[in-house]
């Protein structure tokens, strides 16, 4: 695995974890060049699974689009990366585990929400409120809303609480 510091091609393995579902592997690693210690993640490849994006365009499911997401959302906020690689990996895990071929994006979008949900109130409001800009109104905005309530209300609308 190549050094993400000198690009040396030489590591050695210092750690490997399994997940606690058993869906990847973590290996810690050390560059033999230059020392530096980074991480991998290993995982069962699941090529076959698409997103239906709502131009009816297909893509391949990407992990590492998933994990881009939440890093984004979670931004400068108290989250581990280890968090955000377990919470993409449950989503993967969950989509595989639904036996269907092709993924609407909005699915995608509301597990991540939800993930994010659990993680952390002020990455998982970022996230809804960039989604939904880029959605139409309906039945997304009442599972949105559903989803709401359980955040205190002070984050979700934090105009309500300015002073004065
Ligand atoms: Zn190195």
């Amino acid at each position: 695995m190549r050094c993400p510091k000198c690009h040396n091609q030489d590591d050695k393995v210092i750690d490997s974890r399994i997940s606690r579902d058993g869906g990847s592997i973590r290996r810690r690693r050390e560059c033999l060049g230059c020392g530096t210690r980074f991480t991998t993640y290993e995982h069962v490849e699941q090529a076959d699974l698409l997103v239906l994006k709502r131009n009816e365009a297909r893509e391949p499911f990407d992990r590492e689009k998933l994990i881009r997401s939440f890093t984004k959302a979670c931004e400068k906020r108290p989250v581990s990366l280890e968090t955000l690689h377990g919470a993409a990996e449950e989503i993967a895990t969950d989509l595989a585990a639904s036996g269907q071929r092709e993924i609407p994006s909005r699915l995608v979008g509301l597990k991540v929400m939800d993930k994010l949900h659990s993680i952390d109130p002020v990455a998982y409001v970022r996230y809804a409120s960039v989604y939904r800009e880029f959605q139409d109104v309906g039945e997304f905005i009442h599972e949105i809303a559903s989803m709401e309530h359980r955040v205190p209300a002070s984050v979700v609308h934090p105009e309500l609480f300015a002073p004065g």
